[in-house]
């Protein structure tokens, strides 16, 4: 990677370490950190879980769990989570804190020896993102209903933690993590593009250190619980973030640096290949963008009516054609471009699928600046609900702090449109920029690579004019 340059002028092998600082290393270092952020948020769970099953049925639109899960997290996650600091939601998320207790006994202090539990086998089939992938496309069939009924809310995220819980108890570590939470998928997939990542610093003292005790642990922490080598991995994909590796490094040679967006996007070695699983979930999180925006920010009902299940034949047709469309017609039609750009390039060789895996990850930064346009569209009509809901957050008439009247109140509506189409603009230049860098790693010389470059190019413009019209219209 090194020599390379982001739109010609910033070195993508640019850091800035911010654990450099002796408080936020002092921070990372203590085991109430980031312990104390799950407790949390477990607090704020349990709240919305309570919501959806004893609050606000009569008013979906004023109950808290909605309003906070959807509103409130899911903006988070996209708009700032995710582009700004990788998977930092995964550092504060209690969804597998009860299956880190099953297995350690304890939550604040390191156990040493085996962790209880079954510890079976993940299947070696199932070590990808598929499980995922499917997973998630699933959940987005109710998505009519997590923003109108509480309880389908309450069902998902109490379902999410039941199961990692049970996966705590058979599976070691965070299997569950790392190949079935549907959080998971995007957030890793996403990361990639993120401005932080977690890496160690000097190799020559992690080749030196033996035991590697970020990787087997010992009394100041766990080894990896993402079932990691902290001490070389270069993607932000499957590092949740959970800082153990900081405690348990005795040189202090983990860091936290703010670099480029979108430099794992680059990355194609032996142990952290570039893989179908990957780009599927690439064509499925841009699939249910598209298919968000026209049923929940577009101007057509039927489709709204559709997803929201007023009819069994709609919500079942939605399911099919929304289904068929991630699965099949996208990467279809982008197996075409990249049959085209095979055949633009003049290289016989090089195998159809490696260039169709390849250029899926174009859509990575695409896929998550149509997630942020998207999360504009609902944070600024909707963001007020929060501050009226915080007040009453159970439904039930409280005004804990005065605030249960305020009015809905939309912000900048008329500017929405816009806002998404710069941020869209944006990112686009930043898929064009890394398109081409892969196009160069994809065909051996530069005139082939330029060459089939050509129809991705397409491809992407295509994508954007779409989004821009959606947008805009
Ligand atoms: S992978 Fe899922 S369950 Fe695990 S920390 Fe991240 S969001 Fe939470
Ligand atoms: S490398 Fe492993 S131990 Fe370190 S922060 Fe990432 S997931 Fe945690």
């Amino acid at each position: 990677m090194s020599g390379d340059k982001l739109f010609g002028i910033i070195d993508l092998d640019k850091r800035f370490e911010i654990t450099k600082f002796k408080l936020v290393r002092k921070l990372f270092k203590s085991r109430w950190f980031p312990l104390i952020l799950m407790i949390v948020n477990l607090g704020m769970f349990v709240l919305i879980l309570l919501a959806g099953i004893v609050g606000g049925y009569s008013a979906g639109n004023y109950n808290f769990g909605i309003m906070f899960v959807w509103i409130l997290w899911w903006v988070m996650l996209m708009l700032v989570l995710v582009p700004g600091m990788s998977r930092a939601w995964c550092l504060m998320c209690p969804f597998p804190i009860f299956g880190d207790w099953f297995q350690r006994r304890r939550l604040y202090e390191v156990r040493q020896g085996k962790l209880e539990g079954l510890n079976l086998k993940w299947p070696k089939r199932l070590k990808n993102m598929w499980v995922m992938n499917i997973f998630f496309l699933v959940t987005t069939f109710f998505s009519g209903f997590f923003t109108v009924k509480p309880l389908i809310t309450f069902v998902l995220l109490g379902g999410i933690i039941a199961i990692a819980t049970v996966m705590g108890t058979l599976f070691p570590k965070r299997t569950f993590c790392l190949y079935v939470c549907p959080v998971s998928g995007f957030q890793g997939l996403y990361s990639q593009f993120a401005a932080a990542e977690i890496r160690r610093k000097d190799e020559k003292i992690c080749a030196r250190h033996r035991p590697k005790t970020c990787f087997v642990g010992n009394e100041k922490g766990y080894g990896c619980p993402w079932l990691l080598t902290p001490f070389d991995f270069k993607k932000n994909t499957y590092c949740g973030m959970c800082l153990e590796c900081f405690k348990s490094c005795p040189y202090d040679n983990m860091g936290f640096f703010l670099r480029p967006p979108g430099v794992d996007l680059l990355v194609d070695t032996k142990r952290e290949p570039k893989g179908l699983d990957e780009a599927y979930k690439a064509f499925i999180m841009l699939g249910i963008s598209i298919l968000f925006y026209l049923a929940f920010q577009g101007p057509w009902g039927f489709i709204k009516d559709m997803v929201r299940g007023a009819t069994l034949s709609g919500w079942l047709g939605f399911i099919a054609i929304h289904t068929v469309f991630s699965l099949a017609v996208m990467p279809g039609i982008f197996l075409g471009f990249s049959f085209l750009s095979k055949v633009f390039s003049g290289n016989k060789e090089i195998p159809l699928k490696k260039v169709f895996v390849n250029f899926a990850y174009t859509l990575v930064p695409m896929g998550l600046g149509v997630w942020i346009a998207f999360s504009v569209g609902i944070i600024l009509p909707n963001g007020s609900y929060l501050i009226h809901v915080i007040s009453d957050p159970l439904g039930w008439g409280w005004n804990l702090f005065g605030t249960a009247n305020i009015p809905w109140t939309p912000v900048l509506t008329g500017a929405i449109g816009y806002i998404q189409g710069v941020v869209l603009l944006i990112i686009y230049a930043f898929s064009l920029d890394y398109g081409y860098k892969i196009s160069k790693r994809t065909f051996p010389d530069e005139k082939q690579a330029k060459r089939g470059w050509v129809p991705i190019f397409i491809f992407l413009t295509i994508v954007v004019l779409g989004f821009l019209f959606l947008f805009l219209r």
